[in-house]
Formats: structure tokens, C-alpha cells, sequence
């Protein structure tokens, strides 16, 4: 959700905040704020609705100067994105001011009380009343902002990511988290802080996660201080990042999606890699290997996922199915943590999530533990909430993705999941080694067939054109590939915002069927395989309606091409693979239309990348 950067050191604050805000862009963008401490002790507050740009128009004239600032890219959760409503929000004597990221779900009644007290609110944020009890505990209690902001998150349920600039005290950051990600990047003077590690890697490597219910204490020229609500103290643990600048930087892309779709033939490698070892006939996976027995016991899997996650769930439930022969319940995370699941302990809970931040998830691995399962993580950021609570996992390496819109983090979940699936079966001799060998071989694959589809743009650069301007889309799949038709309608309204569904190429005589007409356009995967003349007979029954064809095909296949009114030829690989390869051209299709439509793909409406509250 919205970005948070703060920096306190011997540099100018405003640039370094900025560019981080910038960075983090992607995360959220209704409105943009900072907050600065110039060097007469004048603390100047800027903040506007819109994006970081409208916010850099809007101080052009104005005093940006001091060593020490807060800044804050809102995605709005509690009253309408307006300049009011941005952040930063000062408290009720305008000494503190606060960014935050999360949701304080009792706000209601703080305000109430804080209200009857006396407290006047300027905007409708949760935020806003937050900062107010900190202020108003600090002066009763006579106490150290610190102590303050430990006793004022006592009170408070739900999810922040807080800093606090102090008029009053213009050497000293205050920040705590609980459930929303937050890095503190330690300088050689100075300490930067923000939401993920890209605004703070061009400045220093050594970075200290906070952990929740943490507050830190930032003061210039001296070391970091952390506490935790008990007030016990933190020895903060320093990380090392591994994160390198260019791979959060366009690199000559128009846009971060379309970098991260060609990047693809190397992240899904990346996944594989010290991984798969074809030639041996093994694969290794560092992160599950404490859990082997489990795997050999577990009489069901369940994915917990929300998104382009989940859909990556849904195809490894059917390659857990095939290969290893166990039961599999895809779950959304979101239902899941309220639903008082039935989990028993030789359950093995996964986990996937791009960011390792998505709140529900969280969530619902917490839910998971308490229940006594083995939960485990597919995640991308490499130290995230994520992968810290969960008891393994794999990583997928398929660096930072930017773009809004998920491309090659869906590819990289999907290869990690096929070798766990391969790996169970291994463990639990479900699969002949023949075919487990040819599964490997054809994975092995997977990077160059990507880079053949890869070949196919200018072809979907032309069939994006002449569907452009729909106003509604079907997609269709069976089997391994109904998620995938899933995913293909997913990409294309987030991006276009063209209204799209996804459904088992067998369902559309159940209802969607009835929306056919010559205008419109029916995505339809029809690889080679065991539902190969089904879905054909689908192809049959849009075209009887006059539906639009656009199918993606097996290289060489002459059924489909002699019905369909488009073809995209993919290469042929196993048929509980193809989703690896067969997403890509609707990801570059969506990326056409949506560029087509004038949409800003990267950052589309109301959406954000890491979903940091419920
Ligand atoms: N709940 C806060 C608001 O609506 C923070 C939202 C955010 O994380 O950007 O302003």
C-alpha cells in the first residue's frame, strides 16, 4: 500500500525523500505529503492530492530545505483521497507531525474520547486520531515521545507503519510497525527509513527490519535504539541487502510492466536455479528440506493466496494433484482467516505472495500455526513479513517487480510450485522416474520457449489493436489453464480497465454464454493435451454465436487455425507446463491494450502492489 520514506542525517532531506517516494510509487498514489525541519527549526508541511509529481509542482517555490524529513505516498483507506486527508497529519498543538501506512481499526472510538476530551480533527484519517493520543499521552503523562508512542500503540488495534517528526526535537525520528512493512537503512551519519529497501539501497547496504510492535529511536549521530511495547530493549540485527540498483530501474522500458514480461525467460531461470538439476534427475530446495517427512506424510495441501497469487495456487493444484497424488484446497486468504477453517497438523499450509507483505496472508498464516500446521512460503522479497513467519519456503527470485500489474512474479511462483509438486512426488514415489526426468528436461525448457513467445509482439501488438476499444472480454480454459484464463482476465482489467472474465472453457454454456455476439472478443487456450477436442468444441460453440476468436495454440496446429479468427503459436511443452508460457501473450496483450487506451499501466487506478491492509 502507500509508501513511507523518512531520513535523518547531515544531507538534505527533500531529494533523498522524494526520489524514495518516487520508488516506491507503485505502491500507492492518491496523494503525496512531506514533511521538513529547516535549519531555523521551522517545520514546513507539504502534501496534495495526486501523485508525487502534482506534489513536486505544488512546493517548486517553496522552502524544501533541512537535514531531517518524513515523506508519505498515501493510498487512502479512511476518507476520500484529498489534500486534507494526505499525509503528513499533525497533532492537535501541530508539534508532532505523522505518516502511516496501515489501518487503526478502533479509531472510532479514540476519536470519540479524544473528542470529548477536547481535540479538534482537520481530516477524516484514522491517521490523524492516532497522532492526536501520542500528543495527548506525552503532555499528561509528562513523557519522552518514545515512551509516548509505546504507551498510545498499547491502545491502538490494527496495522501501522509510523514515523514521527517532532518540532520540538529536530535530531530525532521516532518509528514503530506492526503488520506494515518497514526498513530502517543505517548510513555512515545518517539513517533512512521507508517501506521496502528501494529508496534506502543507492545510499547503504546494512539495513534492520523492524519487527512488530518495535519502536525505533533515530538520533542523529548516534546508534539506533529499538524498543519493543514491553519496553524491553532490541539489539537491532543489521542485514546485508542484495538488492543492485539497475534491477529497479527501467533499463530503456517504456514501462516496468513491459521490462518485467521480457525479463522472464531469466527470472523463471533464476527460480530454477541450484534447484532443478535435470541431468541428475533431482531437484533441491534448500528451504523445505527440514520439512521432508511432512511432505511425505501430508494428507492434503492447502495454497492461501490473494490475487495473481492465488491464480498461481490454482495451477499448482493440479500439479500436485497429478504428480504427488494429494489433495489440494486453494484458499482464498481473505476467507480463509475468517472462515474457522478446519486444518489438522499433517496439514502443509502454503503460503504465496509476491510482496511477503500482503496483510491477509499474514493473517491467515497466523491462523494456520495456531492450529498446528506446517506453513511454509512462496514469496518474492527476500527478508519480507512473510518469509519471516513462515517455518520454510522457497524464495522466487525473480528480482523486484514494479509494475502493478504481476508478470514475472506469477511466472517464478508457478516454477517454484511445479518443483515443489515434482519434489513431493519424488519424496512420496507417486511419479516414475522416467517421468519425472522428462518433467525436469521440459522445465529446463521453459526460459527458451518463454523467449520464442517473446518473439510474438509485433502479432499481439496488432491483435491488441483491433480489440482495443471492447467493452467486455471472456477468457477461457480447461484444466491446468482455467487458472491461466483467469490470470489473462485479471491482467486485462487491472490494466485496461475493460470489464473481463475468466471461466473452465466448459462453464460458458452455464451463463457467460448468453454475452456472446459478434462483438465479443473470447481468449481461448487451446494447447495440446487431454482437453485438447473439448475445448475445440467450445472454439465451436463462441463461433455459432459469432463470438471473436483469438486462441492460443500449439505451434503447428491446423484444427483451431481453420476456425479461430486469430491464432498465437505457442512452442509445445508438457501439458501441465504450458501455463509457464501460454500467460505470456496475454500479459503482452494487456500491456498493448491498456497503452492503447491511454492507461497508466504501471500505476493503474485504485490499485496498489503490496496489499498491506485487509
Ligand atoms: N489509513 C490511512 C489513511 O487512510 C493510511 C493509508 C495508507 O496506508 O496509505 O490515510
Amino acid at each position: 500500500m502507500c509508501g513511507i520514506v523518512a531520513y535523518i542525517g547531515n544531507r538534505e532531506a527533500y531529494p533523498i525523500i522524494i526520489k524514495g517516494l518516487q520508488r516506491l510509487e507503485y505502491r500507492g498514489y492518491d496523494s503525496a505529503g512531506v514533511a521538513l525541519i529547516n535549519k531555523a527549526g521551522k517545520l514546513n508541511v507539504y502534501k496534495r492530492k495526486g501523485k508525487v509529481s502534482d506534489l513536486l509542482d505544488f512546493v517548486k517555490d517553496e522552502d524544501t530545505s533541512g537535514s531531517i524529513g518524513i515523506g508519505h505516498t498515501r493510498w487512502a483507506t479512511h476518507g476520500e483521497p484529498n489534500d486534507v486527508n494526505s499525509h503528513p497529519h499533525y497533532s492537535q498543538t501541530k508539534d508532532l507531525v505523522m505518516i502511516h501506512n496501515g489501518i487503526i481499526e478502533n479509531y472510532a472510538a479514540i476519536k470519540e474520547g479524544l473528542t470529548k476530551r477536547g481535540h479538534t480533527f482537520l481530516s477524516d484519517t484514522d491517521t490523524e486520531v492516532l497522532i492526536h493520543l501520542i500528543e495527548e499521552i506525552q503532555t499528561h503523562e509528562n513523557m519522552k515521545l518514545g515512551h509516548a508512542v509505546q504507551a498510545a500503540l498499547k491502545q491502538v488495534n490494527g496495522a501501522y507503519a509510523i514515523v514521527i517528526l517532532d518540532k520540538n526535537d529536530t535530531n530525532t525520528l521516532v518509528a514503530a510497525k506492526k503488520g506494515s512493512p518497514m526498513v530502517i537503512g543505517i548510513g555512515k551519519d545518517d539513517f533512512f527509513i521507508a517501506s521496502d529497501a528501494t529508496p534506502i539501497i543507492e545510499y547503504t547496504k546494512n539495513v534492520v527490519y523492524l519487527e512488530d510492535e518495535e519502536v525505533a529511536i533515530l538520533r542523529r549521530g548516534q546508534e539506533l535504539k529499538i524498543r519493543n511495547l514491553k519496553d524491553k530493549v532490541i539489539t537491532p540485527y543489521i542485514q546485508e541487502l542484495t538488492l543492485e540498483i539497475e534491477s529497479i530501474e527501467k533499463g530503456g522500458y517504456d514501462h516496468f510492466m513491459l521490462k518485467e514480461i521480457y525479463e522472464q525467460p531469466r527470472s523463471v531461470l533464476d527460480s530454477m536455479r541450484g534447484r532443478l538439476r535435470a541431468y541428475e534427475g533431482d531437484i533441491k530446495m534448500g528451504g523445505i528440506v527440514d520439512h521432508e517427512k511432512k511432505f511425505e506424510k501430508a494428507k492434503r495441501i492447502i495454497f492461501i493466496a490473494c490475487g495473481t497469487s492465488w491464480h498461481a495456487g490454482l495451477v499448482a493444484e493440479y500439479l500436485f494433484e497429478e504428480f504427488a497424488r494429494v489433495p489440494v484446497e486453494v484458499e482464498y486468504a481473505s476467507e480463509f482467516r475468517y472462515r474457522n477453517p478446519v486444518i489438522y497438523e499433517d496439514d502443509i499450509v502454503i503460503a504465496i505472495s509476491q510482496s511477503g507483505e500482503t496483510a491477509d496472508t499474514l493473517a491467515a498464516i497466523e491462523l494456520a500455526k495456531s492450529k498446528g500446521a506446517t506453513v511454509l512460503g512462496v514469496c518474492n522479497v527476500v527478508g519480507s513479513s512473510i518469509a519471516r513467519a513462515t517455518q520454510g519456503g522457497s524464495y522466487t527470485h525473480a528480482g523486484p517487480e514494479i509494475g502493478v500489474a504481476s508478470t514475472k512474479a506469477f511466472t517464478a511462483q508457478v516454477t517454484v510450485l511445479t518443483l515443489m509438486a515434482l519434489h513431493m512426488a519424488k519424496v512420496r514415489g507417486t511419479l516414475s522416474e522416467t517421468r519425472f526426468r522428462q518433467l525436469c528436461y521440459e522445465m529446463e525448457a521453459i526460459p527458451s520457449k518463454i523467449e520464442e513467445v517473446l518473439k510474438l509482439n509485433d502479432q499481439l501488438r496488432e491483435i491488441a489493436f483491433i480489440y482495443k476499444d471492447t467493452a467486455n472480454a471472456l477468457y477461457l480454459g480447461r484444466g491446468v489453464s482455467f487458472p491461466v484464463a483467469l490470470e489473462g482476465a485479471l491482467k486485462l482489467k487491472e490494466i485496461s480497465y475493460i470489464h473481463a472474465e475468466g471461466y473452465p472453457a466448459a462453464e460458458m454454456k452455464h451463463g457467460p454464454i448468453a454475452l456472446i455476439d459478434e462483438e465479443m472478443p473470447v481468449f481461448v487456450i487451446a494447447t495440446k493435451g487431454a482437453n485438447y477436442e473439448k475445448v475445440v468444441s467450445n472454439i465451436q460453440e463462441v463461433k455459432a454465436r459469432k463470438g471473436k476468436i483469438i486462441a492460443v495454440v500449439t505451434s503447428g496446429d491446423t484444427e483451431v487455425k481453420a476456425i479461430a479468427d486469430h491464432v498465437i503459436e505457442i512452442p509445445e511443452t508438457d501439458e501441465f507446463l504450458v501455463p509457464l508460457i501460454s500467460v505470456v501473450p496475454f500479459q503482452l496483450l494487456s500491456y498493448h491494450i491498456a497503452v492503447m487506451r491511454g492507461c497508466n499501466v504501471d500505476q493503474p487506478r485504485n490499485l496498489a502492489k503490496s496489499v498491506t491492509v485487509e
